[in-house]
């Protein structure tokens, strides 16, 4: 097993999921069945919301769902349980995102296996694996496209290319001046084979956008010079941030780090619904009881607490069956989207909405309006309900 980085990154995510509560009627637990079912819409936050019509994305990485923790091995693999968990719960599919080339096959080979999809990319952090690798910079952009264009049709097929951006947070990993070479070398790709960006930009707006914008990527998610948009996944910026993202046509994807701060949730809820996109970054980035979020948590019913966060146990603690508490899992994807609406509902309490569109959908709507942005952009037509 590899050894876990702090960078979540660094290992093949389990990313961007959909969510598909099926066969769950109002008052009732999910099945796993995905027979179509009545929709019950219900705009209270109080009662509960059809989920037969919730769809979600998020995102795992996987080292942690084989019981192995910083290189060490803690518990038993347990990915097929959490597998059954996150279909319980409704997730239809994942994304598995690559973050270097070696974690790129593994995504690839992951999503073929468990028929989900893969992204291919390399990460800032891991931009030095160019300089590093035997055929230099240029070899390891053929070994990424190669991986690329021999698996871009059927299951497991790769659907993004990314992680890919700036991340100025941990200049330790890779200095600057490398993070830039390279991700405008991998817009390259994104030019040539029309696939949706999976980015990454963290403490690097001005940039990050400056070199978008200079690839040709400013307007129309770069539409114009052959890309095909992109989400900024994991978002933490500003409400001028997520503004920028979307007169770019780029959407956003937001998860429990996204909902940190009082400011966190202010750029959250300035996100128009065409753009909003829900993940999880699990292993990392839990919703936690110390961050803004917390209070609009606290109001999440019972009946999807118990499905989106089921009790668990420490990891030494171990039990078959049960999450692991400090590991976030696909299933909390449902807690994100929950803040969410509740920061609109809350807005028009209050009067302080900025995503006006938005403030009337109801919970199921606005996770419906994810997910369909996300099957949108990645051309996943088979996950479109019959
Ligand atoms: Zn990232």
């Amino acid at each position: 097993m590899q050894r876990i980085s702090p960078n979540w990154t660094l290992n093949a995510g389990m990313r961007v999921m959909f969510l598909r509560p099926t066969g769950l009627r109002p008052l009732r637990f999910f099945s796993s069945s995905h027979m179509p079912v009545t929709i019950v819409p219900n705009t209270s936050a109080n009662n509960p919301v059809a989920l037969e019509r919730l769809r979600f994305i998020v995102n795992l990485t996987d080292p942690v769902f084989r019981g192995v923790y910083h290189g060490k091995r803690k518990h038993e693999d347990d990915f097929e349980e959490m597998k059954r968990r996150s279909r319980d719960a409704g997730i239809k599919s994942l994304i598995i995102t690559g973050t270097s080339l070696r974690e790129s096959r593994h995504a690839v080979e992951l999503a073929k296996e468990h028929g989900f999809y893969a992204t291919v990319g390399c990460h800032p952090t891991r931009t030095t694996d160019f300089e590093k690798h035997k055929s230099g910079p240029e070899g390891y952009l053929k070994s990424l496209e190669d991986l690329i264009s021999a698996n871009l049709t059927g299951p497991g097929r790769v659907v993004a290319i990314g992680e890919l951006g700036l991340d100025y947070d941990r200049t330790h990993h890779a200095p600057i001046n490398i993070q830039k070479e390279y991700f405008r070398m991998q817009l390259s790709l994104v030019k040539k084979y029309h696939l949706p960006m999976f980015l990454h930009s963290r403490a690097a707006h001005a940039d990050f956008v400056q070199i978008l914008t200079e690839e040709g990527f400013g307007n129309n998610g770069g539409r114009n010079v052959g890309g095909a948009g992109g989400v900024v996944h994991s978002f933490t910026g500003t409400v001028e941030e997520a503004q920028d993202y979307m007169n770019m046509g780029f959407h956003i994807g937001l998860n429990g780090c996204s909902l940190k701060t009082p400011g966190n949730l202010q750029a959250a809820l300035s996100i128009l619904p065409q753009w909003i996109m829900f993940e999880t970054d699990a292993p990392w980035c839990s919703l936690t009881s110390t961050h803004a979020s917390k209070p609009h948590l606290d109001e999440l019913p019972s009946k999807y607490r118990s499905v989106f966060f089921p009790s668990g146990t420490k990891p030494d603690r171990f039990v078959m069956g049960k999450p692991v508490k400090s590991r976030n899992e696909p299933i909390t994807i449902g807690g994100i989207a929950w803040v969410v609406y509740c920061l609109h509902q809350k807005a028009r309490e209050e009067g302080l909405a900025k995503g006006e569109q938005m403030i009337d959908m109801p919970y199921w709507k606005i996770v419906q309006k994810a997910y369909k942005n996300t099957i949108e952009l990645f051309q996943l037509p088979e996950l479109v309900d019959a």
